[in-house]
């Protein structure tokens, strides 16, 4: 019964499974909420231990897509979905194709798309079997990489939070430093000195350091002074889990507002730990929706990256809320972040019918 439990806990509406032994397939698909509408949500290939941290993984990275679409003002819900394997030797054509026709049962309730361990040419192998996957290329009609429009979402909110912190969103001046200069962190660092922030940062891998240095003028530092340098505004662009209870008393900026996922080890301990040190921490999710914005724009039809750059613009306007509700209910952002995406599926739901707009059944 145990799985029935989490299910019910976490408030999933549908988990399949899927097991192609003839082509290796063992994945599940979650579709976590469809009130807004299909649950989107990336395909990660990973080599899982076993069975049930694969089912973990899938379960906690659905219910968070619910969450970021609400967020970002989609209509769109959470799904996610895992491959058991592993990415470098464990792929074929059949096992997408396999993969795709479980996507393609779902009628449409989950929408695929790239994650870890999957890319652009997975998905377009999918793309033969169902046409309930995003983030193909260009020449398939796609979006391509979401990395610099991800980016100009971080930019919208390090000014939300700029504004909101100093009654100025003007960055001019202000010094930014990026942990991780990747593609989010690189084009981050590029928009950042278009406004005329000075941009510190730090990478573990030297090739990426060597570009953000000879392209953009970034001051590069270690990855373990990236934490500690005295700047108005950190941006964590790399991997999860950076701000924990060794990093936090270290920090020495008034903002943490950055691209990467999943920011905090512990959201009940860690981000409790920035709002009583007064650090105004953008959540992650709202903050780097920008690349789940452009996919979303793949399904209106005609992908056109001006208007994803629009919609994108909204993240501003999304976290200047975000900082009201964490004002009015003394709560720190994260939790705020939490009621501003409830609020927004439990007022839709009141809807009644399900009707996912005009856009998705043309897709
Ligand atoms: P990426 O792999 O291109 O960049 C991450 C960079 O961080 C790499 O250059 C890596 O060397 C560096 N790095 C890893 N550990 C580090 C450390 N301890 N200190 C400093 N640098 C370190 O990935 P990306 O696509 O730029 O994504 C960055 C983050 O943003 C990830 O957390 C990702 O989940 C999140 N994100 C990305 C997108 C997108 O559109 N790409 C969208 C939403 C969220």
């Amino acid at each position: 019964m145990e799985i029935f439990e989490r299910l019910a806990d976490m408030g999933h509406e549908r988990v399949l499974l899927c097991s192609n032994p003839d082509v290796g397939l063992k994945a599940i698909i979650a579709v976590h909420s469809t009130a807004l509408g299909p649950g989107l949500g990336g395909l990660r290939m990973w080599p899982f231990k076993d069975f049930d941290e694969a089912l973990t993984d899938v379960l906690r990275l659905s219910r968070g897509m619910t969450y970021k679409a609400a967020a970002a003002g989609l209509h769109l819900g959470g799904g996610k979905a895992v491959i058991l394997g592993d990415p470098k030797s464990d792929k074929s054509e059949a096992l997408f194709r396999s993969f795709g026709r479980y996507v393609e049962s779902l009628n449409g309730l989950y929408i695929t798309a790239e994650d870890v361990g999957t890319d652009m040419e997975d998905m377009e192998v999918i793309l033969s079997e169902t046409r309930w996957v995003t983030g193909v290329s260009p020449a398939h009609g796609g979006s391509g990489d979401p990395s610099p429009v991800t980016a100009y979402g971080v930019l919208q909110g390090i000014k939300a939070a700029a504004n909101w912190k100093n009654d100025e969103p003007s960055l001019k001046g202000l010094t930014v430093a990026v942990q991780g200069v990747g593609n989010v962190g690189y084009y981050l660092a590029k928009y950042l000195t278009d406004e005329g922030a000075k941009i510190i940062g730090a990478d573990i891998d030297p090739e990426k350091t060597a570009r953000a240095e000879s392209d953009l003028g970034v001051e590069i530092v270690s990855t373990d002074e990236i934490m500690e340098v005295d700047c108005d505004v950190l941006a964590p662009c790399a991997l999860g889990a950076g701000l924990n209870q060794e990093s936090i008393p270290k920090l020495r900026c008034s903002i943490v507002a950055g691209g990467a996922n999943n920011q905090l080890h512990k959201e009940e301990i860690d981000g409790v730990a920035l709002h009583e040190r007064d650090i105004l921490y953008a959540p992650d999710f709202v903050i780097n929706a920008g690349g789940l914005i452009n996919v979303y724009n793949e399904l209106t039809g005609d992908y056109n990256q001006e208007r994803a750059l629009r919609m994108t613009r909204g993240i501003y306007l999304n976290l200047m809320r975000v900082f009201e509700i964490s004002k009015e209910d003394k709560v720190p952002t994260y939790v705020a972040a939490d009621r501003m995406a409830e609020e927004r599926i439990a007022t839709i739901k009141k809807l009644g019918s399900r009707h996912w707009g005009r856009f998705i059944s043309n897709h």
